[in-house]
């Protein structure tokens, strides 16, 4: 029994303010929450405030994105022991923001990856092929190299704390949300994917979030999928009834 993720990518939005106000309708709106682990991911520098104000319940909180070295000069990067000090448990690495608009390699989020675990995060890494690739016939391709490139190296330990997220790129923040069979097709795929390198056991136990215009009205469909072990949640994430919603829908 795989029990269910549900995170809310806060992308760059919501200054200090409007950000608390949101974890404590969160906080509120959530209270009670069993049965599911629920994470939420601001900017930067809102994530001390985000963690002061779900203290003492169960939401934990992430970072976005960080890189995989501690401290330096590495101009405009974050590293995970700052994310930690932050009040972070989780980070993201990989979304396709940071693949498509900051050219962040396989090679690079899979060194982000190894140095995040090191670091005591618990990492979402995010896969998902693009229109012009699932079109064309490959995307089972790509999720094989994201998944084969990214997760490269990790032991059996190492995958107690990795959640996948699947998010097809035509479905992030368009409206467009993948049907129940195509998710749980693409979730089987790299369930496979993962039995083939790591082992049947890891795969398993592997949680795989999907993630692409999830809303209140669609979650439950979604969740109810064999190999859907939870949201990540972009837009509907920045109001607490939905969000709130969508997590009561994976319990
Ligand atoms: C995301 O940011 O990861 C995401 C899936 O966004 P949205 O839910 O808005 O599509």
């Amino acid at each position: 029994m795989r029990t269910p993720v549900i995170a809310g990518n806060w992308k760059m939005n919501l200054l200090r303010d409007d950000a608390v106000a949101l974890a404590r309708d969160v906080a509120s709106a959530l209270d009670g929450s069993t049965g599911v682990e629920v994470v939420v991911c601001p900017v930067f520098t809102v994530l001390s405030s985000v963690a002061e104000a779900f203290a003492g319940g169960s939401v934990e909180v992430g970072g976005q994105n960080c890189y995989g070295v501690e401290s330096g000069a590495f101009t405009g990067e974050i590293s995970p022991q700052m994310l930690r000090d932050a009040g972070c448990a989780w980070t993201i690495i990989g979304h396709s923001e940071r693949r498509q608009i900051f050219n962040e390699s396989d090679a690079l989020l899979n060194k982000k990856l190894h140095f995040a675990l090191a670091s005591g995060l618990k990492v979402m890494f995010c896969i998902g092929e693009t229109l012009e690739e699932r079109e064309s016939g490959a995307m089972n391709d790509v999720l094989r190299r994201q998944v084969i490139e990214g997760l490269k190296g990790l032991d059996d330990t190492d995958f107690t704390r990795v959640v996948l997220a699947y998010e097809p790129v035509w479905a992030i923040g368009t409206g467009v949300t993948a049907t129940p069979e195509q998710a749980e097709e693409a979730h089987a795929f790299t369930r496979e994917l993962v039995a083939e390198a790591f082992g049947g056991t890891v795969a398993a136990d592997l949680r795989i979030q999907y993630g692409g215009s999830v809303k209140p009205d669609n979650a439950a469909e979604l969740l109810a999928k064999e190999n859907v072990d939870g949201a990540l949640v972009g837009g509907a994430a920045l109001q607490a009834d939905s969000f709130a919603a969508i997590v009561k829908a994976a319990r």
